[in-house]
């Protein structure tokens, strides 16, 4: 029996995490979650799972409240909480459903403490993607991404020698976009962005497909998780979101992973770590698949996709400025406050005047992700891009 502490149970991963454990009662036991807002989850998953001994709510003002109704759990509260939580509940495996650089200190505090780690949050990699890898060794512990084009990207890996490998593609939808020309895209609305071709997921990475920065992510994490130089790790557009992924070999011969588009399957490989096992959704028969079209990546059209390039290969810090510029932009797109293009502008100003530090300390990560921050977002008041 595995216990499992979820952070971000009340969002898309975190829901569908709730689902694989609760699919397989005889491996998996919740001992312990957080909740961001959306603090009407918590009666939900506390009923549910009668084993969990704490949890963490983002504001601090409902704190007290919940403690004195559930007086038998350990409550916490904010950023600090989600370290109290990882540092008092103990489990097995910390699953890191979180969205964005909050998720980056927690991956950390659960690394250090010696736990296993299911991630989704994707960008404790891209922030911090040298400094987890120096941690995990030092710990001995496993990272399993959830993220679908790397569990892929490692089904397909599995038992080859990287001399056998001539290149890792990372299949892309291209995002609601796909099909708008540049000029085009001048002009989008949120709602627009916000409808997905061929996943529902948190509005976040929904608007990094749009802009194809989610790509340009998975490009870094790609790097860190399997230690692949940068030119070794191609995209191709794919439509239905049914290859999630390929490994090209020496020979000429390819390996993909093919499946339905939905988000259990990874978090169950991810939770079993990194075995395969009975499935946790519905089966799809190989004629039910239908077509599969593939083309050619334009990096001329998906510019973040080339920013994401450019700050691995600059590393160090440009990777949590790169995090943060983005952040700051898709946030302040979906509040109406700037067009969608502008996203872009801000991440490339942000990588062309932010300091850099070569291999950094997390509190080195931890002040370049504040600095890049504050100075995208005065770069939207003054109207600067
Ligand atoms: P989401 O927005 O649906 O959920 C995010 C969770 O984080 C929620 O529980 C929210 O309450 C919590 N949260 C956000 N900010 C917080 C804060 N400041 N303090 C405490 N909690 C906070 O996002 P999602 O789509 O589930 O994505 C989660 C992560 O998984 C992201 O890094 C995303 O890139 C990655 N991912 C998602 C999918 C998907 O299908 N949704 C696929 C691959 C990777
Ligand atoms: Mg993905």
């Amino acid at each position: 029996m595995k216990r499992i502490l979820l952070l971000g149970a009340s969002g898309s991963i975190g829901q569908q995490t709730l689902e694989v454990i609760y699919n397989h009662p005889e491996d998996f036991v919740l001992v312990g979650f957080s909740v961001g807002l959306k603090t009407s989850e918590v009666s939900k998953i506390v009923s549910q799972n009668p084993s969990v001994s704490g949890f963490c709510i983002q504001e601090a003002t409902r704190r007290e409240e919940l403690q004195k109704h559930y007086a038998d759990k350990k409550v916490f509260s904010g950023d600090q909480g989600l370290m109290d939580l990882i540092a008092k509940i103990p489990c097995d495996l910390v699953v890191n459903a979180l969205v964005g650089f909050v998720g980056f200190p927690p991956t950390v505090a659960a690394i250090e403490k010696g736990y296993d780690v299911a991630l989704a949050n994707k960008e404790s990699l891209v922030v911090g993607g040298e400094l987890i890898q120096t941690l995990l060794k030092k710990y001995r512990v496993h990272l399993f991404p959830i993220d679908s084009e790397h569990v892929a990207l490692a089904k397909c890996l599995h038992q080859h020698a990287s001399s056998e490998v001539e290149r890792l593609i990372l299949t892309a939808s291209g995002g609601s976009f796909r099909n708008l020309s540049r000029e085009q895209l001048s002009r989008v609305t949120v709602e627009d962005a916000l409808r997905h071709p061929s996943w529902s997921m948190g509005k976040k990475i929904t608007i990094d497909s749009a802009t194809m920065m989610n790509k340009g992510f998975e490009i870094i994490e790609a790097h860190y998780l399997f230690g692949y130089p940068l030119e070794k790790i191609d995209v191709i557009l794919h439509d239905e979101s049914k290859v999630h992924s390929l490994v090209e070999f020496k020979d000429g011969s390819f390996l993909a992973d093919i499946g339905p588009a939905d988000m259990r399957i990874p978090i169950a490989y991810a939770l079993y770590g990194g075995q395969r096992n009975a499935p946790s959704c519905q089966r799809l028969h190989l004629e039910d698949f239908g077509d599969f079209h593939f083309h050619r990546f334009d990096p001329h059209r998906f510019p973040c996709v080339g920013y994401a390039r450019q700050a691995l290969t600059h590393g160090g810090t440009a990777l949590a400025t790169l995090n943060a510029a983005n952040e700051v932009g898709v946030y302040a797109f979906l509040e109406g406050k700037i067009d969608f293009l502008k996203i872009e502008a801000i991440i490339e100003k942000c990588l062309a005047e932010m300091p850099l530090i070569k291999h950094p300390t997390f509190e080195q990560i931890v002040l370049a992700d504040r600095q890049a921050r504050t100075f995208a977002s005065h770069l939207i008041k003054e109207n600067l891009v």
